[in-house]
């Protein structure tokens, strides 16, 4: 495929904003993609060059793509970032200069265009900033206007099309298999792997079947399994029967994957985080009993002196780059590992839990950095509740009680798994991740913020889009509105977000990309939220809101809390 072509298709993707046209669009796409060209061309809708797990960043600094503009189209740099600054966009200001200039397609194909940003990212060394200006350059005097305008902003990380994940699946199955009744089954094998551009050219080199024998694979990491909620000890047992129950860590999520000596680390998110982790490198390496694993953990600090856990925040702020190595030693982390998901060439995903606890504990018996979670089988809620009450003593979260027979069922919340914090008895007790969608100015003293209420919503994974939850208001502190203007106003929009279900317009629309933990005090019914909105019924809302922290460290958009999650909590509150 000829990049102008593919540039028209972006041009088409940016202009809409609705998810169903996104679909229609990107499947007419794929029907004119070659098999040679889909895993680059899925890459590139994402503004990337491989799965996001890999770190090949194309990374060029706004000035020096502003060097590269200008030698293509025979300007200087400081015209270019004027006009850079005018537009308020580097993609529309290249496009505007390629148009005056008379800038034609000499005919470069998606692979020769995909082929450069690849060297662009892989130079290194002396002369680093000037070959990739040059290779710029070339690419740029080489492509018609509309392309300019897209190719710019892959370098500069600006390529942002608004699509999900979920949308390029449909795409991919309306394309290749006529509709999207089989996309349970995509969705599963990117579950494993993590990578659309894998699953893209299994399906146009092996169909369907080829996708389903997707097998996890060590250094792609595997979407977490979660928890659900149930509001009590009783309600736990006469729903899941005998359980395994365990600690719940409150630290950070990490996935271990060791390959020989090779070990990478991911989070919640999936993303990569090795760097942070030196001590459970070295523990990886040395504890465990076998060849490669990918194991499920949760890493924080904890003395096994004084048997102090240390809570999320303490363990976050060591994803600060710097004193990683002294924190390693003042505060030295321990992985509490509770699942294994792959040994030794065979994934483990299928075996039941009762199973894989077992293979764990053959995997690492040394317990000392790599500790097996504690866990213990129970039946009846006297019990449960008794191991509860135990683990908050201990400053523990709660626990996490598992069907014993459950396979690992990657990235669902099922009642596969269930959580029970403190106070699980029926308030509303747990918090709830949104995504800021918007501002919405006020008068008065919050004015000197530009900003009266924040528009949040949640996240439909099954219409993969945004609908709103509720206004917060009053309760953040000027410094937390100073946090959300630091991080908002960068992805502020004049329109609404693809993707993005509401009713309420706000005065400024923010990309779905920033995620808080709120506190309410009840989920109430409102005709003006679109969360769980259906024909003529209302939606759900929150009541009383407000900002307990920010999630961005572990958590994207799409992990925020789900429509489902929350009719659920809707219907436990007030049950005991
Ligand atoms: P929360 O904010 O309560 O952590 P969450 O949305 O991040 O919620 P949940 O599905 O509610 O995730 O809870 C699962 C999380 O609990 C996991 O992501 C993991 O980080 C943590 N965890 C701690 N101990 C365990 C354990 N023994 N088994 C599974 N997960 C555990």
């Amino acid at each position: 495929m000829k990049f102008s072509k593919l540039s028209e298709y972006f041009e088409n993707l940016e202009k809409t904003s609705s998810r169903l046209s996104l679909i229609d669009i990107l499947s007419d796409l794929f029907k004119e993609t070659e098999e040679k060209e889909i895993d680059k061309i899925v890459y590139l809708l994402q503004g990337r060059l491989a799965p996001f797990f890999v770190p090949l960043e194309i990374g060029m600094a706004e000035k020096n793509v502003a060097v590269s503009i200008a030698n293509a189209y025979k300007s200087n740099k400081e015209d270019v970032l004027k006009l850079f600054a005018k537009l308020g966009d580097e993609g529309l200001a290249a496009g505007e200069l390629a148009q005056k200039t008379g800038a034609k397609d000499s005919g470069l194909t998606v692979e020769d265009v995909y082929k450069t940003l690849e060297e662009i990212a892989k130079t290194q060394g002396a002369g680093t900033v000037e070959k990739r200006q040059t290779l710029l350059t070339g690419l740029l005097e080489n492509v018609d206007a509309v392309s300019a305008k897209h190719l710019v902003r892959i370098p500069l990380g600006n390529l942002r099309l608004g699509i999900g994940d979920p949308t390029v699946l449909d795409a991919l199955a309306t394309a290749k298999l006529g509709d999207k009744s089989n996309r349970k089954l995509m969705e599963g094998a990117y579950n494993r792997t993590s990578d659309l551009g894998l699953i893209a050219k299994t399906l146009f080199n092996k169909g369907l079947d080829g996708v389903e024998k997707l097998e996890v694979r060590v250094g792609n990491p595997i979407r977490s399994e979660l928890c659900e909620r149930l509001p009590s000890p009783a309600k736990v047992i006469e729903k899941m029967g005998e359980v395994d129950a365990q600690y719940k860590y409150d630290g950070f999520r990490v996935q271990i994957h060791k390959d020989g000596d090779n070990i990478r680390m991911f989070s919640r998110n999936l993303e990569e985080m090795t760097h942070m982790f030196p001590e459970l490198i070295e523990a990886a390496k040395t504890e465990i009993k076998a060849e490669s694993v990918i194991l499920d953990s949760e890493a924080l600090a904890y003395s096994p002196e004084s048997e102090e856990f240390l809570p999320f925040q303490e363990t976050t702020k060591r994803r600060r780059k710097h004193g990683i190595e002294e924190m390693a030693k003042s505060l030295p982390l321990k992985a509490f590992v509770f699942d294994i998901l792959y040994k030794d060439g065979k994934g483990l995903l299928d075996k039941p839990l009762e199973e894989r606890l077992q293979i764990l504990k053959e995997t690492i018996p040394n317990n000392d950095v790599l500790i097996k979670t504690g866990n213990q089988t129970i039946k009846d809620p006297k019990t449960l509740s008794n191991l509860l009450e135990d683990a908050i003593s201990k400053g523990l979260e709660g626990v996490v009680i598992k069907k014993l027979q459950s396979p690992y069922e990657a990235g669902a919340r099922n009642f596969n798994w269930v959580k029970l914090k403190r106070h699980s008895s029926g308030e509303l007790n747990d918090t709830i991740d949104c995504v800021i969608l918007g501002y919405i100015t006020g008068r008065g003293k919050r004015t000197a913020f530009g900003a009266g209420a924040l528009l949040v919503g949640i996240y439909d994974p099954k219409k993969d889009e945004f609908v709103t939850v509720s206004k917060i208001g009053t309760g953040l502190s000027d410094e937390e509105w100073r946090e959300i203007h630091n991080r908002a106003d960068k992805i502020a929009l004049d329109h609404k977000p693809p993707r993005v279900n509401s009713i309420i317009n706000p005065s400024v629309w923010i990309r779905p990309e920033i995620v808080i933990e709120v506190l309410a005090d009840e989920i109430t019914r409102s005709p003006v939220h679109t969360a769980g909105k259906e024909d003529g019924e209302p939606g759900y809302a929150l009541r009383f809101p407000r900002l307990v922290s920010f999630r961005n460290a572990d958590k994207k958009a799409e992990d925020a809390t789900s429509v489902e999650e929350l009719i659920e909590m809707y219907q436990q509150q007030g049950k005991k």
